[in-house]
């Protein structure tokens, strides 16, 4: 399946369009979707200048797949527009703390620029448990911008756990 290059942008309600809170909304867009196919509530987008080219979320239990977290979804998705692997100019919105292999994925695909909502004490690699996307050792930095829509990425998952713990 060949992702759609362009959505269109109507924004007539804040967050203004083209601001990180604006794609951020869409991620949480996302998230929410997976919390609606049982999954646990994390969504991402990926940005090129402007341009959605990737949009998707967890998909772990649909896929049966431990690496089909939404950061590596929306990686794969967006890397068949660039002409070589790199990915180039883009931004990253995702609305947890990226773990330690989409850190990975983020630094392998070169991406200059990563905004998420909040943070992953138990997983987090970016700031909570490592530093892998600004570790001076590796060969690539991200810039990072943490906490945007932080409580509404947040309240997303607790209310996915409390529900899914009155289940069992
Ligand atoms: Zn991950």
């Amino acid at each position: 399946m060949s992702p759609t290059p362009f959505f269109p942008v109507h924004s007539e309600t804040s967050p203004e369009s083209g601001t990180d809170e604006y794609y951020m909304s869409m991620a949480l867009e996302e998230a929410r979707l997976a919390s609606q196919e049982g999954e646990v509530p994390i969504g991402a987008v990926l940005v090129y200048q402007n341009q959605i080219l990737a949009k998707n979320h967890n998909r772990r239990e649909q896929n049966r797949d431990p690496t089909a977290h939404a950061e590596i979804l929306v990686i794969q998705q967006g890397a068949g527009f660039f002409p070589s692997w790199r990915l180039e100019d883009t931004t990253l919105y995702v609305t947890l703390e990226p773990c330690p292999m989409c850190a990975g994925a983020i630094i392998q695909a070169r991406i200059p620029r990563l905004v998420y909502g909040t943070d992953d004490p138990k997983s987090g690699a970016v700031h909570s448990l490592f530093q892998l996307t600004t570790d001076s050792r590796l060969n690539h930095r991200c810039q990072i911008v943490a906490g945007v829509l932080r409580e509404e990425s947040a309240q997303l998952l607790r209310e996915f756990f409390r529900k899914r713990r009155g289940i069992r």
